[in-house]
């Protein structure tokens, strides 16, 4: 029997019964034509009732005087009604909030596969956050960045600006009386819907900061470059200890698919051994005016800002220590942006097994930032490697006669996200993070010794570190 043929019978069929609404949209839901079933609905119409009523109408199927305007679907002229009942396909549904829930399949395994359907926290049990410095990365980057996370959220700000306060926190529903400014700093201590304190000040506050906030009792994940001096990452982690709170410095990279898949495939000789890297991290620099031109509270130019990806992800990808650095440094004589600080840093990184990390680091360049690291029996390309976004991972080795190259694309993420909720698991589990305040004072003491390099023209060596990671935490999920 034609669906149509099955309509009509049914419609004739309930001529003389209730035909609800429902049923009606129903069976002219299923790719009926209207005409056909107008046409049988009024061979009804000596019969009074609803359904003859409802030939009378359109295609909604509803008398005029039941149709409630808030709740009625109104096909618009042209387009036809739903074509079938709303429900649920067959889905694994766990329980447990921290298991995802799995769908209907639908794709075949020829395509990539889809993440696993999210599991975040409910909101009242998540991290909360204080965010210390309303600037360019808190606004642009990690107030948004909390949407997209799983286990931590926004509920104290600290600013010394009452207009940027009462707007933002009004922007992410942060309560007015969690708006703090930084003379009120330590009142943190009192808020309990803060368990986490993000330090996203000029450099040279990191350390008054982190030892500040510590003391409030509240973990602190602190921006990078984790200080100026390593003095001043030894005081941190010390007032940290004593604290009993955790500390992590924000190395994004290292909770970044790209870069970690890059660290896999080196890890795993998949090209043979790695023999040397080039690394560039360049950008255009302007305003004279702006912290970052002021040595007092960069600390340094280019190098510490973002020469630094450039050292802390070969250190990542490597898992190994240099034992020498050598540094040439120039700023254009007379350009007021690097009076104070570095305009360029070119430095080398030579490790015990004679590998070699190239890098170079610009301040008045376009914007370039990309690592390739050549190995045994092939490269590993990593274009955009330090932006937010972007990341593109090429590889070539030899097959026979031919060179494959190829580009390997992966689900990208929110790495802000990711390296929040790495910290907020740290905190809700108990665990140390993957990139604790070791892992900053370290590359702290290799700038310094690039420092002294270029300084000094001569190549200076660094204390010897045994064994792989040896200034990182356990591997974050
Ligand atoms: P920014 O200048 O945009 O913001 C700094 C904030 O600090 C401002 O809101 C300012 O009001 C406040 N502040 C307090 N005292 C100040 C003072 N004496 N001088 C200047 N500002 C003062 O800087 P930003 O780009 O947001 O950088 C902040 C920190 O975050 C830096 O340590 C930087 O290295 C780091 N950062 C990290 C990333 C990353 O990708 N992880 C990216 C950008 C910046």
């Amino acid at each position: 029997m034609s669906i149509t043929n099955e309509l009509l019978n049914t419609v004739l069929r309930h001529a003389g019964q209730e035909v609800s609404r429902k049923e009606f949209l129903s069976m002219a839901g299923r790719g009926l034509a209207v005409g056909v079933a107008a046409g049988a609905l009024a061979s009804c119409q000596d019969k009074p009732g609803p359904a003859a009523a409802a030939a009378t109408t359109p295609l909604t199927g509803t008398p005029a005087a039941e149709v409630d305007a808030a709740t009625t679907y109104t096909a618009p002229e042209g387009q036809s009604v739903p074509s079938s009942e709303a429900v649920s396909p067959p889905a694994r549904v766990p329980t447990g909030l921290s298991e995802p829930i799995e769908l209907e399949a639908w794709k075949s395994d020829v395509d990539p596969k889809s993440a696993p359907t999210p599991t975040p926290l409910p909101p009242d049990k998540r991290v909360g956050y204080a965010l210390v410095g309303l600037g360019h990365l808190t606004l642009e980057e990690l107030l948004p960045a909390f949407g997209q996370c799983k286990k931590s959220k926004p509920t104290a700000l600290v600013s010394g600006s009452p207009e940027k306060l009462k707007k933002v926190a009004q922007q992410y529903g942060i309560k007015p009386e969690s708006c703090y400014s930084y003379a009120d700093y330590e009142k943190l201590k009192d808020n309990p819907e803060v368990q986490a304190i993000y330090i996203v000040l000029p450099n040279s506050m990191h350390a008054e900061y982190v030892i500040r906030g510590a003391k409030t009792g509240k973990h602190i994940l602190c921006e990078k470059p984790m200080a100026n001096s390593v003095r001043e990452c030894e005081l941190m982690i010390d007032a940290c200890k004593q604290a009993k709170v955790k500390l992590m410095v924000a190395y994004r990279i290292q909770y970044e698919p790209y870069n970690r898949a890059v660290r896999d495939m080196i890890r795993q000789n998949k090209f043979g051994k790695p023999k040397y890297i080039q690394a560039q991290n360049s950008q255009s620099s302007a305003n004279p005016d702006h912290w970052r031109h002021k040595k007092a509270l960069a600390g340094g130019g280019a190098l510490p800002d973002i020469g630094l990806y450039c050292l802390n992800t070969a250190r990542f990808v490597l898992g190994t220590e240099p034992t020498e650095v050598f540094g040439y440094m120039h700023s254009t004589p007379g350009n007021p942006l690097f009076k104070e600080v570095e305009e360029m840093m070119s430095f080398q990184l030579r490790f015990a097994d004679g590998l070699v990390v190239d890098s170079i680091t610009h301040y008045n360049t376009h914007d370039s930032r990309f690592y390739r690291v050549n190995t045994e029996r092939g490269w590993i390309h990593l274009n955009n490697a330090y932006a937010y976004k972007g990341q593109a991972l090429q590889t070539s080795h030899a097959e026979g006669s031919a060179k494959m190259e190829n580009h390997i694309t992966l689900g990208a993420i929110n790495q802000f996200a990711a390296e929040m909720d790495h910290f907020s698991e740290c905190i809700l589990e108990d665990k140390q993070p993957h990139t604790p305040g070791e892992e900053g004072m370290q590359d702290q003491r290799i700038m310094e010794a690039i420092y002294q390099s270029a300084r000094e023209g001569r190549p200076v060596k660094l204390p010897a570190v045994k064994g792989k990671d040896a200034f990182r935490g356990p591997e974050p999920k």
